[in-house]
């Protein structure tokens, strides 16, 4: 997993279901195996004197081709919403365009133009790369993001604090990790099921990832806990921001079988240092963290050498 294919998307969210991730891929895959067999079927009337089907010979092919049945009618908004998706319907209607071109001059004189063929290849070397490239983003999608609160995961956060902190080194203001976990979250399952706590998850990310600025990068770093970088901040600003949201989580209702589950959680943060690697400063703000439990919980504690190991 390449860190551009999770450039820009710190607070970005996942908005689709594993499920619906699958569905779309696999409908994909086979747009592009039928596109494939498109191809071939194009290249045997050439070759072989074959008999070319209304997906080649049609002025509106491109509609009919299975690849374009699918384009038009059923993908899916995992597919709809990509960038690439409306630059490959036209891509594939300028291939489409370009092979009935070819077909028609064919049919009268009995040989392919080299030059029209090799506009061809490329036009269908384009639409196969739009293909994959929409394909290789859905796969990253699945790897980058946690797919029950839709936030980044641990290890594609880990990519975007390592170069965080390169950009530190070399010019950047120090930056702020925090650890953020929800309080006595043993008992809401405990209460409410498992269903209930991953409800509470899900409206605890939404509102995490709402709160925060664009800049900053919130991931689901396993279980209850949550990581946040607020990058170019201080400990001052942190601490504000910090609070602000400590709060926003004490006033969020959690509806679930007509109760409102309501929770808190306790936050632990330390500032960057030049001389200190990210796997330190994580663990500073855990030590933190822990302070803000062993210290009555809901609360937000600075990182403090003074007190460590206390
Ligand atoms: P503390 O205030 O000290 O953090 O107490 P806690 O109860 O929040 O912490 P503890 O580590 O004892 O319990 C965390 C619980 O989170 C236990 C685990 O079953 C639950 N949990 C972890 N992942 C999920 C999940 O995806 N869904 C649900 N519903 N529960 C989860
Ligand atoms: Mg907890
Ligand atoms: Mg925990």
């Amino acid at each position: 997993m390449k860190v551009n294919a999770i450039k820009n998307v710190g607070k970005a969210r996942y908005s689709f279901s594993p499920k619906e991730a699958e569905s779309s891929l696999a409908a994909l895959d086979l747009a592009i195996e039928n596109h494939r067999n498109w191809y071939i079927h194009l290249h045997e009337g050439l070759l072989c004197n074959q008999m070319f089907s209304d997906t080649v010979t049609d002025i509106a092919a491109h509609t009919k081709c299975k690849l374009g049945c699918w384009y038009y009618n059923v993908a899916s908004e995992t597919i709809t919403s990509h960038p690439d998706f409306q630059e490959l319907a036209k891509a594939h209607q300028s291939l489409h365009d370009q092979a009935r071109k070819l077909v028609t001059e064919f049919k009268s004189v009995r040989v392919v133009d080299i030059n029209e063929y090799r506009l061809l290849t490329e036009k269908q070397i384009e639409v196969m790369n739009l293909l994959v490239r929409m394909r290789d983003c859905i796969i990253d999608q699945q790897h980058c993001f946690d797919p029950l609160t839709g936030l980044l995961n641990r290890k594609s956060m880990g990519l975007l604090l390592d170069k965080n902190h390169t950009q530190f080194l070399s010019h950047s203001a120090p930056y702020v990790i925090a650890m953020l976990d929800i309080d006595f979250f043993k008992a809401v399952n405990d209460t409410y099921g498992h269903l209930g706590g991953d409800e509470v998850l899900k409206s605890v990310s939404n509102y995490l990832s709402s709160a925060i600025r664009d800049s900053d990068c919130i991931c689901r770093y396993g279980g209850e806990e949550f990581q946040l970088l607020l990058p170019s901040t201080t400990l001052e600003v942190a601490e504000r921001v910090l609070e602000r949201l400590r709060q926003g989580i004490a006033n969020v209702s959690v509806p679930f079988e007509s109760k409102n589950i309501k929770v808190t959680i306790s936050i632990g943060y330390a500032l960057s240092k030049a001389d200190i690697g990210i796997g330190a400063l994580v663990k500073q703000a855990d030590i933190a963290l822990y302070q803000a439990k062993a210290s009555g919980r809901n609360r937000v504690v600075q990182y403090d050498p003074d007190i460590e190991g206390k």
